[in-house]
């Protein structure tokens, strides 16, 4: 049910074996053995399990086989055979998407969402899993065809399967994995949702070939998930990556948190709205995307604050790469609508804070591209839980787990 907790040794190599294959796609035991840092015999050892439980499959390689003399086996998830379901929650609408063991997406959907109760929120995501399962168990249309598990993404503090605290839905000590894992009966996993995105990328995106990133999210509020050594990163008690909530600002603005003056308050898009609308004395500025019509046009109003918005994003990212020095930043979330406005004067800012080489080492990628990553990380980390969880393979003959 938990994920993020250290396991057993073999189990940890099941999960990092497909987290290669997920990233660089079929490979050989030697790059398997060089991505995890073991020795090709303990890959060797560790194979069979995954091979008998249907997890992957190894084929000869003939073009080295006849070219060389000498077959190479390559290793490969099986497509289509599992799947996982990993889902966003949002404050407006929920997000959701079934992939297969290689994070491509077999079906997805989106639901609006009218309420922030937890029972009916958690009730729509288990009506979508239940759609999406049957979805896309007949679009694989194999028999022995399963879903392993369901990955769900929480804005705020998630710890061992429950949200402690989330200022975006309003959410205070709320079951979710014990709910929702009786609701679809399915093992679930439930993470920040900015930390499911960052697995995500790591995975599957910007960051395939990065081990050391941090995925900011702009939007309602302020995220970051951080991947360090190739592992993301929770702390203590996943709590880690708190970005909008750097308390930057003495006697600032109240925040959704409790705190005052915390970068979320100031750089958020509800505080860039906020501080059109009380600039201009325009009652109709209420959302994003008044903001964006207004800087389309012209309006110098709308660029000034878009422009100190951007400067105060880079300071936070200043602040970030002086603490754990990552190769990448990768921005995501609704305020990349209206990233041409704020990208320079944040990479101006990033650059002018930045320790030493922190920032002119690292790269910047802005991810454009929607909720669908969100959910395909939330997918990983239900594949990575099911992987690692003993039963898995209970099926496995104790000649073949040797
Ligand atoms: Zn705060």
């Amino acid at each position: 049910m938990r994920e993020l907790v250290l396991t057993a040794p073999a189990q940890r190599l099941h999960g990092e074996i497909l987290a290669r294959l997920m990233r660089a796609g079929a490979s050989s035991r030697t790059q398997l053995a060089d991505a995890a840092g073991v020795d090709v015999s303990t890959i060797v050892r560790a194979l069979p399990e995954l091979v008998a439980a249907g997890w992957i499959s190894e084929t000869v390689d003939q073009m080295q086989a006849r070219t060389r003399g000498r077959p190479i086996k390559r290793v490969a998830v099986r497509g289509g055979h599992h799947l996982a379901i990993g889902v966003k929650i949002g404050p407006e609408r929920i997000v959701g998407a079934v992939t297969d063991l290689a994070g491509d997406v077999i079906a997805a959907g989106t639901s609006p969402l009218d309420t922030r109760d937890p029972d009916r929120v958690l009730a729509a995501v288990s009506e979508m899993v239940r759609v999406l399962a049957g979805r896309g168990l007949a679009v694989v249309d194999q028999p022995e065809a399963r879903v392993v598990g369901l990955g769900v993404g929480v804005g705020g503090h998630v710890s061992k399967g429950r949200v402690v605290t989330s200022p975006i839905l309003g959410w205070q000590g709320v079951e979710v994995s014990t709910v929702l894992a009786a609701a679809t009966r399915l093992p679930t996993v439930v993470a920040n949702d900015v930390n499911a995105l960052a697995a995500g990328e790591h995975l599957l995106g910007y960051g395939r070939r990065v081990d050391d990133l941090a995925v900011l999210t702009i939007g309602r509020g302020l995220g970051c998930g951080l991947v360090l050594h190739g592992r993301l990163l929770v702390g203590a008690d996943g709590a880690a990556g708190e970005f909008g909530h750097l308390p930057l600002i003495p006697d600032g603005p109240p925040c959704g948190c409790g705190g005052r003056g915390c970068l979320e308050t100031v750089a958020s898009d509800r505080a860039l709205v906020a501080a059109v609308r009380a600039r201009t004395g325009d009652a109709d500025v209420c959302e994003l995307g008044d903001v964006e019509r207004l800087a389309a046009a012209g309006d110098q109003v709308a660029l000034e604050c878009l422009a100190t918005t951007g400067e105060l994003l880079g300071r936070g990212i200043a602040a970030l790469v002086n603490l754990v020095n990552p190769a990448l930043v990768i921005v995501a979330g609704e305020m990349v609508s209206v990233i041409d406005h704020l990208e320079a004067p944040m990479r101006r800012a990033a650059a002018e804070h930045a320790f030493s080489s922190a920032w002119s080492n690292c790269r910047l990628k802005i991810d454009r591209g929607g909720d669908e990553m969100w959910a395909r990380g939330a997918a990983w980390l239900a594949i990575r839980a099911a992987v690692m969880r003993p039963e898995t393979f209970a099926r496995v003959s104790p000649e073949v787990a040797v």
